[in-house]
């Protein structure tokens, strides 16, 4: 409908649970699972760096287990939080369900963080227990519940209880409840605490399930099961969400807790591979890579990618190497529980450049952000985002990024074409992507600010063809200061998570800004382009 603005999904409206039925989003998955999951002997995840794998029973057993136990030897609230920092493991997904089942909201957290990147989101998320691995202990502050430790033998014992009859059932979660808080800087500044409902991710798992109908339906099959290599990290939105449709799907899924190119071919080949969540940079190396010809990918189906901008090139040159792969670009964020938009299907993702069509009952307006004017198909705005997967707030930019009729500001510049694709051109936000990970610049600068040699700064996006985006500093020193671009890099480095690091500065005589003090992102943008072009 484009008189008002608005445009509305064209896919079939998703029918939801009734929203007042108490259910959390681990029942949703499970009784799905146990559906879908013909034998109880099949792998559902493997952590092939370790060696370790869980069966579809084994895992389900596990779960209602670690429920049980968590219930029996803490005194955990429902609403309490739950922090999750650890590499990629067969644990992780039954540390997400227990939780969740009851109704203990969980807070995933990249374990490279630094000691007060995590210290920050605990007072954030106020984290009253973390489940952890020994090696990140150390980054752990004190806790009213304590830690437990994922590696330890009362972990191991709290797996393995018996004498569990339906004790998950006791616990009745609202689907209006918060089910997890995921990190992210939003529009400004520095990173928030996003609340996501059991609602929210329900409205997402239920695209996911509609699609393994489909896809089943369509080729006179029971409803697909992929097994999936994940190399999205299970503690941001995609792989979140994705970890729970995994469930949901009765899949088979490989981890692997670091990631590595070469790895990833090889388990491919080794457990038949049918489809992959990825960011851009995967999709990058798999074009590039002549180490693709050394192993058998034909399992291959399916890559969905998503978390920044992939380009039309890249994906056409992908589409050449791999005609049997689906390549199918997908959007979303944090703040809309994972996916917003995709490509289903060839001739959708055959839309190079476009990131496919708005998801089930989403609803999407383009915005001048000068004017606040809704835009027709074809002109570029803010892109604003409203359906039942936009989160219930974060604790501080709610207003500015929620608007009173349940609008979420993107803080993306996109648009439509007459068709419903959506394109993404820019972002009007200060967020930087490097590897799709998110690095903030306000956090980024107000460390730099500390720097006794440094008198301002700003960071902002260059481009980088493997990366995507790399964080760029402009500096301006102290008079009389003679400190290096890899001394300003190395004082960064040492207090960050890797991803965030520095990986280019410029000295520069003042940061432009607003008479109001507003730093003029794109006047330094511009020129970090200028300058680079003439190099
Ligand atoms: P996150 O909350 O980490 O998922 O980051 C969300 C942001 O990533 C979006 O607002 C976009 O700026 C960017 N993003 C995600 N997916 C895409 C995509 N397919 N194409 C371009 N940008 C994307």
């Amino acid at each position: 409908c484009h008189q008002t603005g608005t445009y509305s999904s064209l896919r079939r409206p998703l029918p939801l649970p009734p929203i007042n039925q108490p259910l959390s989003v681990a029942e949703f998955c499970l009784s799905l699972f146990q559906r879908t999951s013909t034998d109880g002997s099949t792998t559902f995840v493997v952590n092939e760096t370790a060696g370790e794998s869980l069966s579809h029973s084994q895992f389900v057993s596990q779960v209602r287990s670690l429920a049980y136990s968590l219930q029996q030897r803490y005194s955990l609230s429902q609403n309490d939080v739950a922090f999750v920092v650890s590499p990629p493991s067969i644990h992780i997904p039954v540390v997400y369900f227990a939780l969740l089942s009851l109704g203990i909201i969980v807070s995933p957290s990249n374990p490279l963080s630094s000691n007060s990147e995590i210290a920050y989101q605990i007072q954030l998320s106020k984290s009253v227990i973390a489940f952890a691995t020994s090696k990140a202990f150390h980054k752990i502050p004190f806790l009213k519940h304590g830690t437990i430790l994922l590696d330890s033998p009362e972990f191991l014992s709290m797996l393995t209880e018996s004498n569990i009859d339906n004790i998950i059932k006791s616990v009745k979660v609202n689907q209006s409840d918060t089910a997890a808080i995921l990190y992210s800087s939003g529009t400004t500044g520095r990173v928030k605490g996003v609340m996501v409902t059991h609602r929210n991710l329900i409205g997402i798992l239920a695209i996911i399930h509609r699609y393994n109908m489909d896809q089943g339906k369509d080729n006179g099959m029971p409803p697909w099961r992929p097994v999936t290599f994940f190399t999205v990290p299970l503690f941001h939105a995609f792989g979140f969400f994705m970890l729970l449709g995994m469930v949901l799907s009765a899949s088979t899924v490989v981890l692997v807790e670091r990631f590595d190119f070469e790895e990833m071919l090889r388990a491919v080949e080794k457990y038949k591979v049918t489809a992959m969540p990825v960011s851009p940079p995967v999709v990058v190396a798999f074009v590039k890579s002549g180490l693709t010809k050394k192993y058998n990918l034909s399992s291959l189906q399916r890559l969905g990618c998503g978390g920044a901008s992939l380009g039309e090139e890249m994906a056409q040159r992908f589409r050449k190497k791999f005609p049997n792969v689906l390549l199918a670009q997908g959007y979303g964020l944090t703040e809309t529980s994972g996916g917003a938009t995709r490509a289903i299907g060839p001739e959708e993702a055959g839309r190079y450049g476009s990131v496919g069509r708005l998801a089930e009952n989403m609803e999407g307006k383009i915005v001048d952000p000068e004017t606040g004017e809704a835009l027709p198909p074809g002109q570029r705005g803010e892109l604003w985002l409203r359906g039942p997967t936009v989160m219930k707030g974060d604790e501080k930019a709610t207003a500015e990024t929620l608007d009173s009729e349940g609008w979420l500001k993107t803080g993306d510049i996109c648009y439509f074409d007459s068709e419903g694709f959506l394109y993404v051109v820019d972002r009007l936000k200060e967020l930087i992507k490097y590897k799709a990970y998110q690095v903030p610049p306000a956090e980024l600068e107000h460390l730099l600010h500390s720097h006794p040699e440094i008198v301002d700064a700003a960071v902002i996006p260059y481009p980088d063809e493997e990366a995507g985006q790399i964080p760029m500093a402009y500096v301006v020193r102290n008079p009389g200061s003679n400190i290096t671009q890899a001394q300003v890099m190395d004082f960064i480095a040492k207090q960050v998570a890797p991803y965030k690091k520095i990986r280019r500065v410029a000295f520069i005589n003042s940061i432009p800004k607003t008479p109001a003090g507003k730093i003029l992102r794109r006047e330094l943008i511009n020129h970090s382009l200028s300058n680079g072009l003439s190099k």
